[in-house]
């Protein structure tokens, strides 16, 4: 029988305070940087825009930084403070945009701020149970294997009258993954182009239908661990036993969750999102973006694609690829993008921060003259639409779709 993996704060205590003297400098040395008050770390060219750490922003009190949660983090760990009403809403608000990870120049193992965030999520969790707000989501997991509770039955729904192939009905190497999103009328819009770009391009896929499972973004960033563990070892069983070997998806979340699957479980199998795989798509000349389309548009990095994948520079090659399309960037891009305030479970539990976070986004992209905004995750389509702007904002891969 294999052990059950630490969870919490027990999973990060390697990174979350080093005793010995000469370990000391790998935890948190306060110097700010992470939420835009802190000199900018020698390994940075530059040090980006001040606004940083989007509760910080939106509080603008010190205990909503990165930095305090591990300080905090810290303290619970030892004992020397308890799980506190005030000290949850702190962890919570956190709406898991990665930057202070991006930021944080302290541990040089990849692990950073928002990692303790997220294990003290866990931690909370298998102490106290959810978030109120956020029990809706666990239990949709637990139900449904998908957070919004939708049944089975709706799941592949988006796939209706396109004519692709199911696994388990067909084999392929390739599958298409679209996300829980795509189990709502309004976040099927990705799943729906990238079927359409793939069959274009005379791909051989198969998707999984009425068969997929979430990722396990929600389980993994709202501290669900032990639901994360059982979703990531279904999905890596269903690709094991298909004998997949590239998975295609629709969703920038996704996208992150799959990449973060542990690599000796994963294999040879290659994580791409759409829109690397159009950019392959073109570059091989298998794809051509024929339609001209007469519109000036600006592109938000989703978190978890950007940061969280470091894809930047394919969504920007393929606009570029469209004929008529004027790309303008907003003050805040690529790595340094501001976040849309709908992950990390915040629009549930924290509906006012998520809002601001949405206006400020959205007052941003109408500050480049743009005529409409693009991206490529549902969850910042679903947030930013919240400000109610006066900005169309359109999902990228349907609008490619538009230009084959
Ligand atoms: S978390 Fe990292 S960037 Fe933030 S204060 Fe601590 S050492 Fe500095
Ligand atoms: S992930 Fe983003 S919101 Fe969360 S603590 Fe870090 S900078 Fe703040």
């Amino acid at each position: 029988m294999t052990a059950k993996p630490a969870i919490g704060l027990e999973r990060v205590k390697r990174w979350l305070y080093a005793k010995g003297l000469e370990e000391r400098s790998s935890g948190c040395v306060l110097c700010g940087s992470c939420y835009g008050h802190g000199p900018v770390n020698p390994m940075e060219d530059n040090p980006g825009f001040k606004t940083k750490c989007p509760p910080y922003e939106f509080y603008r009190f010190q205990r909503f930084t990165p930095k305090s949660r591990w300080l905090m983090s810290q303290r619970v760990f030892h004992g020397l403070d308890s799980i506190t009403p005030e000290l949850k809403e702190i962890i919570y608000t956190c709406t898991t945009c990665l930057m202070c990870q991006e930021i944080c120049g302290v541990r040089n193992d990849g692990y950073g701020p928002w990692d303790i965030t997220v294990a003290m999520r866990e931690e909370i969790t298998e102490k106290e149970g959810p978030l109120e707000a956020h029990r809706p989501l666990l239990e949709g997991l637990k139900l449904h294997n998908n957070p919004w509770s939708q049944p089975k039955s709706e799941r592949g729904k988006w796939a209706k009258g396109l004519s692709v192939k199911k696994l388990g009905e067909e084999k392929a190497s390739t599958l298409l993954f679209a996300g829980c999103s795509a189990d709502r009328p309004e976040g099927r819009a990705a799943a729906v182009a990238l079927a359409k770009i793939m069959k274009a391009a005379g791909e051989d896929f198969v998707i999984l239908g009425e068969e997929e499972k979430c990722c396990g973004l929600y389980a993994c960033d709202l501290g669900f661990r032990s639901e994360y563990h059982r979703l990531q070892e279904e999905n890596l069983k269903i690709i094991k036993e298909a004998g997949v070997k590239r998975l295609v998806i629709a969703c920038g979340s996704c996208r992150r969750i799959w990449q973060d699957y542990p690599r000796e479980e994963m294999g040879s199998v290659e994580v791409l999102h759409g829109v690397e795989y159009v950019e392959r798509l073109l570059q091989a000349g298998r794809l051509k973006l024929t339609k001209t389309i007469n519109k000036k548009v600006t592109y938000h990095d989703p978190c978890h694609l950007g940061r969280g994948c470091g894809v930047y520079e394919a969504p920007r090659r393929i606009l570029n690829a469209i004929p008529g399309i004027e790309l303008t960037e907003m003050e805040r891009n690529r790595r340094w993008a501001w976040c849309c305030g709908g992950g990390g479970g915040v629009p549930e539990a924290f509906p006012d921060l998520a809002q601001w976070n949405a206006e400020d986004r959205m007052r941003e992209a109408k500050q480049t003259g743009a005529d409409l905004l693009l991206t490529t995750s549902a969850v910042c389509i679903r947030n930013l639409n919240r400000a109610q702007p006066n900005l169309e904002i359109r999902e990228l891969l349907e609008f490619i779709c538009q230009a084959i």
